[in-house]
């Protein structure tokens, strides 16, 4: 059966367009222009730009277009017209400024199927030219169909204004990538998303800079994290623990990948500063004696940022696995069939004794190195003193602070020497790094003498007796961290390393 549009609908669709709207491929095409005047000037330099064969019919020529003839770049029939210049062509151009030849030029042109633009004589136009803003390969036209001209100059005036100067750079290196993206992600939603990030974040920021090189690099990597994991992504990442140089490679990469990220309050704002600037940030921190997410609910957001399609940097201080319930968000996600990565990360207990210049194994005196957590109300009580008192090991405590009394209570109680050293290192790497050194009966007097507060790491044993006061681990000494000389508590000579 015929189908056949209704003549209402019919109407609207003619009423809804006076000209259709297209750009025109002229490359190596032979164009039309009659008329050799300044007008008929602007409209050769348009066509030239758009790469057409431009053939100039005129008795006469403006300076212009005699420039162009002399400069080989188009060919000029010096004679009047003859609708025979018609021939071959595949557009026309009338600029004489004489209305009866132009008319001629349109009718001619009409009954060889040929597009005609008489300048300024609408009724003697088979197509009309837009006002353009060029940031080629971006194109925009606008038209008012002839009838307000002046509108449609302010409209391009004011999208002139609005595009950036070096939107046809980042236009023309997105081509260059298209059919790349397109192997590499044929699901069109990846691809869309893909795209919008290039749009809306730093690979745009470069090319409008200037800076394609670094455009290029940002889009290599997007299609790179866009092509590595399917929809949504954990990275379980250490952020160790403050001082940003510390940070892994991985977990860089990670930070200016992720969609959202999850982060620890241990982290410290510098390492923050690694993330993509459009990323959103949500803190799900636990301060000692506040209110804190429970790890449920932490648990909960995990599963649902991802499954939603979220590439997400769960990080974490220190390590993920190291009493960061790394393992039980990695379960929750597993639980949930999603995909999660972890990204290992500097624990405090290593990078803090490294700071403090404190080997944490030595042949001499250390063969066993025991990561401990005081923390929580049943822990102590949980643990294995008789062993943990043994000499020739080296303990270090997490989350300790609030709970030395009953941890030197219990470890000189099960045996282990009052004057075993200690040092308790207080937020290790970062520019407010304190390290206090005693023994172990002195444990408390130390740290409330000096207010330790968390984060504090604390190392049991005969290590802590060997380090220099001054950190022997940092590679330069920058201002960014204190290099004060490590303050000890006057309580009596035995406690000084
Ligand atoms: N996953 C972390 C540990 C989290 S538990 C890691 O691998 O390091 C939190 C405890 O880590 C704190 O109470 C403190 O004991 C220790 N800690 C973390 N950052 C620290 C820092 N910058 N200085 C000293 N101790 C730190």
């Amino acid at each position: 059966m015929a189908c056949t549009l209704s003549p209402s609908l019919a109407g609207f669709a003619a009423a809804a367009m006076d000209y259709f709207p297209a750009f025109l491929d002229l490359d190596g095409k032979s164009c039309l222009v009659v008329g050799g005047g300044e007008v008929a000037a602007r409209k050769v330099r348009l066509l030239l730009a758009a790469r057409a064969r431009v053939t100039v019919v005129a008795p006469k020529l403006g300076a212009s277009v005699a420039a162009l003839v002399r400069a080989g770049r188009i060919v000029r029939v010096a004679r009047r017209y003859d609708e025979r210049d018609l021939d071959g062509q595949w557009l026309a151009v009338s600029a004489t400024g004489d209305a009866e030849v132009d008319a001629r030029v349109f009718a001619d042109a009409g009954e060889r199927r040929i597009f005609c633009n008489a300048v300024d004589r609408q009724e003697n136009c088979s197509y009309i030219t837009p006002a353009i803003v060029d940031r080629s390969p971006v194109l925009v036209a606008v038209s008012s169909a002839g009838r307000a001209p002046v509108l449609a100059r302010r409209i391009r005036a004011r999208i002139e204004a609005d595009l950036p100067a070096r939107l046809g750079d980042l236009a023309a290196l997105a081509g260059r990538y298209r059919r790349y993206v397109l192997e590499r992600l044929p699901e069109l939603s990846r691809r869309l998303r893909f795209w919008e990030r290039v749009f809306d974040g730093p690979a745009a920021e470069h090319a409008l800079s200037g800076d394609l090189a670094a455009a290029a690099a940002e889009m290599t990597a997007l299609l790179g994290a866009e092509d590595g994991g399917n929809k949504g992504l954990a990275w379980l990442t250490g952020a160790g623990p403050g001082d940003p140089d510390l940070l892994t490679f991985k977990a860089l990469h990670a930070l200016q990948s992720a969609d959202v990220i999850v982060y620890d309050r241990l982290v410290s704002d510098q390492v923050l500063a690694f993330a993509r600037r459009d990323a959103q940030r949500i803190a799900v921190g636990k301060t000692p004696g506040c209110r804190a997410n429970s790890q449920d609910s932490i648990n909960a957001l995990l599963v649902r940022l991802v499954g939603s399609g979220k590439r997400v940097c769960r990080l974490k201080g220190g390590d993920p696995f190291v009493f960061g319930r790394g393992g039980e968000e990695a379960e929750a996600l597993a639980a949930a069939g999603l995909d999660y990565r972890v990204i290992p990360g500097i624990t405090a207990a290593a990078a803090c004794a490294a700071y403090a210049g404190i080997p944490l194994t030595h042949r001499d005196c250390a063969q066993l190195l025991v990561f401990l957590t005081a923390h929580g109300r049943h822990s102590l009580a949980a643990l294995d003193w008789p062993s943990l008192a043994r000499a020739r090991q080296t303990l270090a405590v997490y989350m300790g602070v609030g709970r030395f009394a009953e941890l030197m209570d219990r470890l000189i109680g099960h045996g282990r020497p009052a004057d075993t050293p200690i040092a308790i290192i207080e937020r290790g790497t970062t520019p407010g790094q304190r390290v206090l050194r005693g023994t172990l009966g002195q444990l408390t007097l130390i740290s409330a003498a000096h207010r330790v507060q968390a984060p504090a790491i604390l190392l049991i044993g005969e290590v802590t007796a060997r380090g220099r006061a001054e950190p022997l681990a940092e590679p330069d000494a920058r201002p960014r961290r204190k290099t004060q000389a490590v303050p000890r508590p006057k309580l009596h000579k035995a406690e000084s390393s």
